[in-house]
């Protein structure tokens, strides 16, 4: 039986596609931006957050936890890269400061819990797979895909484009539509703000845009890093020349997934960033616009 590892069902979401959706975020991801805004998505396996300021200082998770790496407000020290997210410490936790990020479920599981909302999906909602980035779980996705298609649920993929090409063109056949992430057009840009190369999600974009008619591009603006007019000129006339791109949507860089990854204990990446202004937002999608592309702000 195939089983996939979530760690969000957003439900009623009107950003991750057209219509009412439902989104299903799936673990693990190949990059490591420096903005991200889902860092609880980039680990594969299932992981501790700990709301510090949620804490009572009571120790009932010191003594619940079997590893003893459980502490108040956080962990022993090193005691992290032990743990288990068996989730002993989050039940007894009396305040809910300590949750488990990250569940298995089969296909027929999610299925079910998708289908709770097709009320709400009217014409246009659906369902959208969203990460981290969902092909790292090919399997899984092709058979949510196949499952949704056969309940009659619009589907689209939320991806970063960085995965092999074949495994790309496998589920794009499958899903209504694709929202493909572009971050940066100069690769040691890229390199440097996200950890690897653009060099193959770029010609993936360029190969799966010859077989699927509906691509949105989902560009995140993140001022400092990739707002500058070199970057947004290039980005727009990428969107321009490529028949399949329906439309752009351009997502301002917010500080909760700073927050997030506090809470996780991954480091203190992105909290020198801030969120770009409403005019400045509004000069950028004017850009695009001006390139010929049907620009949204935001989802
Ligand atoms: S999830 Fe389990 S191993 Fe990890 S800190 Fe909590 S009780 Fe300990
Ligand atoms: S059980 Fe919860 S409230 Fe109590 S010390 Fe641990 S994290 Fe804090």
């Amino acid at each position: 039986m195939i089983r996939g590892r979530v760690f969000n069902v957003q439900r009623f979401s009107l950003h991750d596609g057209p219509g009412i959706r439902t989104t299903v975020f799936l673990k693990g991801c190949p990059l490591q931006c420096t903005w991200c805004h889902n860092p609880e998505g980039i680990a594969a396996e299932p992981e501790v957050l700990v709301v510090e300021s949620r804490c009572i200082r009571c120790g009932a998770c010191r003594t619940g936890c079997p590893l003893g790496i459980a502490a108040e407000g956080g962990w022993i020290p090193d005691g992290r890269e032990a743990c288990t997210a068996c989730g002993a410490c989050a039940d007894v936790c009396p305040t809910g400061a300590r949750a488990v990020v990250g569940r298995e479920v089969t296909v027929d599981e999610l299925l079910a819990e998708v289908m709770r909302d097709r009320v709400f999906f009217d014409t246009d909602g659906g369902v959208t797979f969203s990460g981290g980035e969902p092909l790292l779980q090919l399997r899984f996705l092709e058979a949510m895909l196949e499952a949704c298609r056969a309940a009659g649920l619009h589907t689209a993929i939320d991806t970063s484009g960085l995965a092999p090409l074949k495994h790309l063109l496998r589920v794009a056949v499958l899903a209504d539509l694709l929202l493909f992430d572009v971050k940066l057009m100069d690769d040691t840009r890229h390199r440097m703000h996200t950890g690897v190369s653009n060099t193959q999600i770029l010609a993936n974009l360029d190969a799966v845009a010859r077989l699927h008619p509906n691509i949105w591009l989902r560009v995140p603006i993140v001022p400092g890093v990739n707002d500058d007019e070199t970057n947004i000129r290039a980005t727009a006339a990428l969107a321009a020349g490529i028949p399949s791109v329906r439309r752009v949507h351009l997502l301002p860089y917010h500080r909760l997934g700073a927050d997030k990854r506090r809470r996780l204990g991954n480091g203190t990446e992105g909290v020198s960033l801030t969120p770009p202004t409403r005019s400045r937002m509004d000069e950028l999608a004017a850009e695009f616009t001006a390139a010929g592309v049907t620009t949204t702000i935001g989802g």
